[in-house]
């Protein structure tokens, strides 16, 4: 028998995720499966929704050549464009559309010799102070760009810094600064994050760009935990209880001996640690789902394991099954007690068996 520990991913959740995301923001979606889908498997995602899907956003030239070798035909975005002008043959012989953010990346477009004009997003930076072109030169270099042989058609974007703060304005002045810049320019627009499309009609536009929405997780500040939302995790993390042990009240567990039983204490350990992706900083206390019911981890996650408090649950034992995330879990809520997000728990999950259903 193989090491338990299993990442399911269910691709008929991504597809409703992405259906979900069109419905409420109308228009066209890039699914943005750079970092591998988020750690999903970039591949069987896309493959997923092939037969519906606007387009696709991705990071790296890399990720995007692998979707063009599994047949996928459809657009595909590199989200930071190029990264040096000997790229962009091969962009044009893919197919690929590319984000100009950088006036190197106009002055490089410009001159290159290529075979076929390209389709740009042209990102303005309305005050998330990352990357895009200045409110004031915008204007100046689509009107360059516009009609230029090596270009084929131009989209507006931009990204924004807290659009998942239902409550800042900040948002609403990113809107504001965008359409007022762009003012007169007759072309499409895309500005939808998957934060934005939950939560700003004022942001909807022709494209919307949606990420950790389709992998199942809300990033809305407050509802992060929810689990009973319209959008469905795709990946469950689960593995088993390979080792049961008591210990009395006064013992320490694991490393550190950070946990000390403050009562007689059943003790699973579970097939999961941080180099399966698990955080190593998750508390004690951070819940998990043993045979369907919730109890929670105890002690310091090791490399390769971590346990949980089997006290209460005394029809569990060897070889139950362990939810870390998933269902009754929400990844949110472990990311939320280790101090970081749901994507990064999500891009990291490594070594374990991933197993797709659809
Ligand atoms: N658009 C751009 C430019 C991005 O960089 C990202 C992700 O970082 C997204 C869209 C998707 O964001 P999210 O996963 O929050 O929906």
């Amino acid at each position: 028998m193989s090491r338990p520990a299993v990442a399911h991913i269910r691709l008929d959740a991504f597809r409703h995720n992405y259906r979900l995301a069109k419905k409420m923001h109308g228009g066209r979606a890039l699914a943005v499966i750079k970092a591998n889908a988020y750690g999903h498997g970039a591949v069987q995602c896309a493959l997923a929704i092939a037969d519906e899907a606007d387009g696709y956003a991705v990071a790296a030239i890399e990720e995007a050549l692998s979707l063009r070798a599994a047949g996928i035909t459809a657009p595909i975005l590199l989200l930071e464009g190029f990264f040096e002008a000997a790229e962009l043959p091969e962009i044009v012989a893919h197919n690929l559309w590319v984000v100009i953010h950088h006036l190197w990346q106009v002055e490089a477009l410009m001159a290159a010799q290529l075979r076929t004009p390209l389709t740009v997003w042209l990102k303005m930076d309305s005050d998330m102070h990352r990357v895009g072109l200045a409110t004031d030169e915008y204007r100046r270099v689509y009107e360059r760009l516009q009609g230029h042989p090596n270009v084929a058609d131009i989209i507006l974007m931009s990204h924004f810094a807290r659009a998942d703060e239902l409550d800042s304005c900040y948002t609403s002045r990113q809107i504001h600064t965008f359409h007022t810049a762009i003012a007169g320019i007759n072309a499409s627009i895309s500005l939808s994050n998957s934060a934005a499309v939950l939560g700003w009609p004022d942001a909807y536009a022709d494209w919307a760009r949606p990420g950790i929405m389709l992998y199942g997780a809300n990033p809305i500040a407050g509802q992060e935990g929810q689990l009973n939302m319209p959008l469905r995790p795709v990946m469950q993390l689960t593995s088993a209880v390979i080792s049961v042990r008591t210990v009395s009240m006064g013992e320490a567990v694991g490393y550190g001996g950070v946990f000390v039983a403050d009562r007689t204490t059943r003790v699973g350990v579970v097939a999961c640690g941080y180099a399966d992706g698990y955080p190593r900083v998750a508390p004690s206390g951070t819940p998990v789902a043993v045979d369907g019911k919730l109890t929670c981890v105890i002690g310091r996650v090791s490399m390769d394991m971590l346990m949980v408090d089997l006290t209460d649950l005394p029809e569990t034992g060897l070889g139950s099954r362990v939810e870390l995330w998933g269902d009754q879990v929400s990844v949110n809520e472990v990311a939320r007690r280790a101090g970081t997000i749901a994507y990064e728990l999500l891009c990291n999950v490594k070594r374990v068996r991933f197993v797709y259903t659809d």
